[in-house]
């Protein structure tokens, strides 16, 4: 064997004796939270397709009618020649929803953080982050150069001490949250962040991947990120901000620069899905509902957002559970180490508009059974 190959295997095989190895598995998709795997058809409560849009026949045909006008893919950079005009006119709108004055479209979330940090922080500077904050924010902080340090999930008091030891000696200072945490589905504080950060003179980034369209309450941070592949049903990234900022990122965020444009079908079928959020309030309020309705009748603690943790405890319980689930036809997926805490092994249910009371019903009783005892 060749050493590259056989480093892959010593890896691999360190991997798989942690429990880390990951594979992947084949899901399809339809209506109403359907999936399917191996051939089974489940209910699937491990999407995050909050408010069921990616399966709306309206969406579905804005991307089909993109497509069929421009083409599969954008062709090129945005500052070259993928700049097509549905961009713009998401931009226009994503920017009205968060109250902003302006928005730029990266590739995915991910990209928008790797390039909205460095953009804005570099060597001198400090970042400070949410200890649970998403892999991506981690990404970009890293990436850029500057001090970084965390604080204490959600403690606001350990987020204002770290800032009294540390902010001075530093140029600019950048504190970087989300809106819902992604695997515990808890909100931040955000009233107390920002005034802790106009303190010790810091700015803000939320990354509100779980919240557009949900929680849509709570003061805006001057940076607000998110995703298009969430509750918008797509896919992309985005930021929303002033237009400085907007303007500066856009000849300095190296993710949005030297990437290809999302292709038009992305963009309008996250446009036409935005349109959707916006008309209908009721659709918007049902992912937390169903979520307080399934917290209500596990007994655990009231739901926050769309998104449940049913803490289970090691990898393998959490593994052993989630089996057990989709042999009854309910998809939700165990999330683990490293993706979370050691000894913090769950299953993640996230919950849609597209979930009928009955499911929720049906998924609770099925939970609260295989976990008694
Ligand atoms: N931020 C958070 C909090 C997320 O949960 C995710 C997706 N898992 C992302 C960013 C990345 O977004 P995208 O999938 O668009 O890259």
């Amino acid at each position: 064997m060749n050493s590259l190959d056989a480093f892959a295997e010593q890896k691999l095989a360190a991997l798989e004796a942690g429990a880390l190895r990951r594979r992947l598995t084949t899901t399809g998709r339809g209506p109403d939270s359907a999936a399917t795997r191996g051939g089974r058809a489940m209910v699937s409560f491990s999407c995050n397709d909050y408010l069921g849009l990616s399966q709306h026949p309206r969406v579905i045909a804005a991307a089909q009618a993109a497509v069929a006008a421009h083409g599969a893919g954008a062709g090129g950079s945005r500052l070259v020649t993928g700049n097509h005009a549905i961009l713009g006119e998401l931009e226009t709108r994503l920017a009205a929803h968060k109250g902003k004055e302006a928005a730029m479209v990266f590739g995915s979330g991910y990209l928008a953080n790797l390039g909205i940090t460095p953009a804005l922080a570099g060597s001198g500077d400090l970042v400070l982050l949410d200890d649970l904050s998403h892999a991506c924010m981690w990404a970009g902080a890293r990436l850029s150069g500057a001090r970084v340090l965390t604080f204490r999930h959600n403690d606001m008091d350990d987020l204002r001490s770290v800032l009294a030891a540390n902010r001075a000696g530093h140029g600019r200072a950048l504190l970087l949250t989300e809106r819902i945490f992604s695997m515990d589905g808890d909100r931040a504080p955000m009233d107390d962040i920002l005034s802790i950060a106009r303190d010790f003179d810091a700015w803000t980034l939320v990354d509100d991947a779980h919240g557009l369209g949900v929680i849509e309450d709570g003061p805006r941070a001057p940076l607000e990120m998110g995703t298009l592949s969430k509750s918008l049903g797509s896919y992309g990234g985005y930021l929303c901000a002033s237009r400085a900022v907007i303007d500066l990122l856009t000849s300095r965020a190296r993710s949005f620069i030297y990437t290809t444009g999302l292709p038009p079908a992305s963009a309008a079928a996250a446009l036409e899905a935005l349109v959707i959020l916006e008309e209908e309030p009721d659709r918007c309020a049902r992912p937390l509902a169903l979520a307080r309705r399934f917290t209500a009748r596990l007994g655990l603690p009231e739901a926050e957002s769309a998104v449940v943790p049913v803490l289970v405890g090691e990898a393998q319980q959490a593994l052993d559970l989630s089996a057990q689930l989709e042999a009854e036809g309910f998809l939700v997926v165990a999330i683990r180490p490293p993706t979370v805490p050691a000894g913090t092994a769950r299953l993640r249910v996230a919950f849609s508009a597209a979930h009928s009371e009955s499911q929720v019903d049906a998924l609770s009783e099925a939970v609260a059974r295989l976990t008694a005892g």
